[in-house]
């Protein structure tokens, strides 16, 4: 039995359960952070391969009104630079810019598309893909040539930011998330300062991975491969897929409808490409950069990194079914398509990278996938029942169970921020009431 007088542990040292664990601490709570990895921070990581931080997981601060990752940064001295969506600019086959009222027409008409697809959803007798909902309303074969790649770079949208295919998506339920008002941002210091920030005044034990709860009348039990712990109760923040997988052991088993809502959610993939090239030779002024896909395989939206930190980096961006793919792939296939592809835009002469990184977010065994999404059949309120707590002591955080801003670095802090309150106002009640 390991020593610990903490009265909450929690699971997990991401912006989840490190956000619980300073909130339930101000509220002068004993608590104890459990954590697999070698590092805090889960989703939130650096690589330092080209001799500065690059952040491999999340990047953006989406929606700055409201959002407590502005006051996180600020609180720890991260500097962050609003991104202009004006600057991201989309290319034809030919390699020409399309332009900006070509891409208002297009969006227009695919946004009513997708009102009506959402209706006829509604009205279907059972859920259906986005995909098949779609299907009456926007012919990809009647568009124009320019249209049809405006078409794949807005599948690219959906397997990037929802981390999906459209063929996997709620038609009903895909879009349920709030969205923050004041547009995004990108950290030019990355998210681990934040991170360690609030980790510093946590107690985190690193590599410890938990493998069973038991709770029991008196107390709760947390079976880790360093040892047996004990708490009054306990905050799993750890990610949707692991609790997909069975990962951890429930005794008593979790109730049947969390076990369903579980299943129904799905965990989405969204892998990032960085390259550092000995000069620039795209657009120096752009934000983004979309190309017209060549290969189904290869990587098509890049941000122009040059205008975060003066470096020539791009960042190539791929999600979906497609970011699966090219995951399996070895280092040097993943590059050759990515090369190729730039070739065929910059032409022949450009230089080959310094430095890359490709990160592969389905194959981290303590993620399992990037973030969550709504699959076919599912819905907002399979994120509620996630967040119910399965007992008086034991209780869920994360950013799947995140119903209104899932997804993001806010919501999953959030998340844990609920927890630490309904511990507050219920648990120690409950708890101490004679049985
Ligand atoms: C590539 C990528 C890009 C992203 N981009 C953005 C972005 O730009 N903006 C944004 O807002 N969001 C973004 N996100 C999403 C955001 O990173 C996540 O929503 C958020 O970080 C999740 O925090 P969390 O605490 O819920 O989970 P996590 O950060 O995953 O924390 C859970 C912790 O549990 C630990 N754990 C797992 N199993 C065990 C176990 N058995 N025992 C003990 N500990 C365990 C894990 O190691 C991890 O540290 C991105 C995610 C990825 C992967």
């Amino acid at each position: 039995m390991q020593s610990t007088n903490a009265q909450v542990l929690v699971i997990g040292a991401g912006f989840a359960g490190l956000g619980a664990a300073t909130c339930l601490q101000e509220k002068g709570f004993k608590v104890e952070v459990l954590e697999a990895r070698d590092r805090v921070g889960g989703r939130i990581c650096d690589d330092t391969s080209f001799g500065f931080p690059l952040g491999r997981g999340a990047n953006w601060i989406h929606g700055l009104d409201g959002n407590p990752m502005v006051e996180l940064a600020q609180r720890f001295g991260v500097s962050f630079s609003p991104v202009d969506v004006g600057r991201f600019y989309t290319f034809d086959r030919h390699g020409q810019r399309i332009p900006p009222e070509v891409l208002d027409a297009f969006e227009e008409d695919f946004e009513n598309s997708l009102i009506y697809a959402k209706d006829f959803a509604q009205q279907s007798p059972q859920d259906l893909s986005l995909a098949d909902a779609l299907a009456p309303f926007f012919k990809p074969k009647a568009l124009s040539p320019v249209q049809q790649d405006l078409f794949k770079r807005k599948l690219g949208f959906f397997q990037g930011y929802v981390g999906a295919d459209y063929q996997r998506l709620s038609a009903r339920n895909w879009d349920h998330e709030l969205s923050l008002p004041g547009g995004h941002a990108i950290l030019s210091d990355t998210y681990v300062p934040i991170i360690q920030g609030l980790a510093a005044s946590c107690s985190v034990r690193l590599n410890t991975v938990v493998t069973a709860i038991q709770v029991r009348d008196n107390g709760v039990d947390v079976l880790t491969d360093q040892g047996c712990y004990q708490a009054e109760a306990v905050l799993v923040t750890v990610p949707l897929s692991l609790l997909q997988q069975k990962v951890i052991h429930f005794d008593p088993p979790l109730p049947v409808v969390k076990q369903k809502a579980i299943e129904r959610l799905g965990m989405g993939l969204f892998n990032i490409a960085a390259l550092k090239f000995p000069r620039l030779f795209w657009e120096e002024d752009s934000r983004a950069l979309f190309f017209s896909e060549f290969d189904a395989e290869s990587i098509s939206t890049f941000m122009n990194y040059y205008q975060v930190n003066r470096q020539p980096i791009l960042l190539g961006y791929s999600g979906g079914d497609k970011a699966l793919k090219i995951e399996q792939a070895s280092d040097q296939q993943i590059l050759a398509k990515v090369m190729d592809n730039l070739r065929r835009h910059y032409g022949r002469n450009i230089p080959e990278p310094e430095a890359y990184f490709f990160t592969r977010w389905s194959q981290d065994p303590f993620s399992r996938g990037s973030y969550s999404y709504l699959p076919v059949g599912a819905s907002e309120g399979d994120r509620e029942e996630l967040a119910q707590p399965a007992s008086a002591r034991l209780f869920f955080a994360g950013e799947a169970s995140n119903r209104d801003f899932p997804a993001t670095t806010h919501g999953a802090y959030w998340s844990g921020l609920r927890e630490a309150q309904r511990i507050e106002s219920g648990f120690l009640l409950k708890v101490n009431e004679p049985r």
